[in-house]
């Protein structure tokens, strides 16, 4: 089963406590396709990038499954580049800089060969882009999965209140909820964000877990206690693509596999966050990642005698 995934391809330059990076490859699609090629296959990405983006970085991800047809290649331009700082609560990240550069004049397309894309996965990015490829699509795919952030709803609100309408899901972090719906307690923002179009909500809490909700239901997923954690970026989208790939490879959208499919996004972005940038999720192999899923399981089963 096919998934499609638009989002950006980037350049990033991250600081955290433990270590700061140069120019390194991120993008919110790069570690969705990274993360979702470990459950489903083929991948059909949608970005552009530019002239600066390496060639090795486009074989690595097609080797993985990823197809490549709908990312445009703009020669004489630069790649979206984004910059943020992490301080000791790593829950929390300062932008210091975004560079849109290709992204800014990005007219998506998607290719004839992605319409039997039954899943799709619109990554953190412009929101009438992410709108743009949901339209092209001739038939209404079994499940959308959205992803947004603060910026967009400072930059772009009108046109994310119109997209809000045609998808499924929604994934954001618990800041991004309460900025979204202007409630503090999760649960009324859930409820003021489910009146706006998703059917579900996804609320990532960093090393706090996941919430899952949907109409009167609400599901948590912890996230696995780390010794080392170097660097975050990416957490929230390798999650994405884990929860993507599950549900993807296993073409089941009930509310059931939805909490399975949380876990498997779990467990994933523990991996991202224990090397800087993409390196970790790259070089993790399929038994690392069932035996960390065992861990979760584990983490949080228990027996209990009511009397
Ligand atoms: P995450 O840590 O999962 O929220 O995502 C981090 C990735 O998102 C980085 O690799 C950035 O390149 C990318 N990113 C940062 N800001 C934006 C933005 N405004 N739109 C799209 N992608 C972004």
């Amino acid at each position: 089963m096919s998934l499609l995934v638009v989002g950006t391809m980037a350049f990033d330059a991250i600081e955290t406590p433990f270590g700061k990076s140069d120019r390194i490859i991120g993008g919110a699609a790069t570690y969705i396709a990274y993360s979702a090629s470990n459950f489903v296959t083929p991948i059909k990405q949608i970005s552009v990038v530019g002239g600066d983006f390496p060639q090795q970085e486009l074989d690595d991800l097609a080797a993985r499954g990823v197809i490549l047809e709908g990312v445009q290649i703009k020669k004489d331009e630069k790649s979206f580049f984004w910059s943020g700082r992490y301080h000791m609560d790593m829950n929390e990240r300062d932008t210091l800089d975004t560079q849109l550069n290709v992204l800014a004049n990005f007219n998506p397309i998607v290719p004839d060969s992605y319409q039997d894309c039954e899943f799709v996965m619109l990554g953190n990015g412009v929101p009438a882009i992410q709108h743009s490829v949901l339209k092209q699509m001739h038939n209404r795919p079994k499940l959308v999965v959205m992803d947004t952030m603060n910026f967009w709803m400072e930059t772009a609100m009108a046109d994310l209140e119109n997209l809000l309408k045609d998808v499924d899901v929604l994934m954001v972090n618990d800041s991004e909820a309460r900025q979204l719906s202007a409630q503090y307690s999760l649960v009324k923002a859930a409820k003021t964000i489910l009146a706006m179009g998703p059917k579900y909500l996804v609320v990532k809490k960093g090393e706090h877990g996941a919430l899952l909700f949907h109409g009167d239901k609400v599901f948590f997923a912890p996230a696995l206690p780390l010794e080392e954690v170097f660097d975050p970026t990416g957490a929230g989208d390798t999650f994405a693509g884990g929860f993507m790939g599950h549900l993807a490879s296993t073409k089941d959208i009930s509310f059931e596999n939805m909490k399975a499919a949380i876990i498997v996004g779990s467990a994933m972005a523990s991996f991202c966050v224990e090397k800087f940038g993409t390196t970790r999720i790259k070089e993790i192999t399929k038994e690392e990642i069932n035996a960390r899923i065992a861990q979760f399981v584990d983490l949080v089963q228990f027996d209990i005698k009511l009397v």
